[in-house]
């Protein structure tokens, strides 16, 4: 319909709702580095999942077989104390 925007949506990996994109944080594994990281700006190419900013869809998110299939590559216990610590810097 004319005039009508149409809202992105994204599941969160955590509670699995669809809500806005711009409400979510974006992981992404960058296509360039192959580094598992947080998005912030939303511009990192490469495969992303999405969570809700909140310490229990982070936490559900951080399930290294959930964010595999997600992200669709192999996830070390690295790359999720990489991606805690990035989160609790966004936080403070
Ligand atoms: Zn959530």
């Amino acid at each position: 319909m004319a005039g009508v925007k149409k809202i992105p949506m994204r599941k969160c990996l955590g509670c699995m709702q669809s809500k806005p994109k711009r409400e979510l944080i974006r992981i992404v594994r960058n296509a360039k580095t192959g580094v598992i990281q947080l998005d912030t700006t939303g511009k990192v190419s490469g495969r992303g999942t999405y969570f809700c900013p909140n310490e229990d869809c982070f936490r559900k998110a951080l399930n290294k077989e959930k964010l595999e299939k997600a992200l669709d590559t192999q996830v070390t216990e690295d790359d999720i104390e990489r991606l805690r610590e990035e989160y609790d810097k966004i936080g403070k």
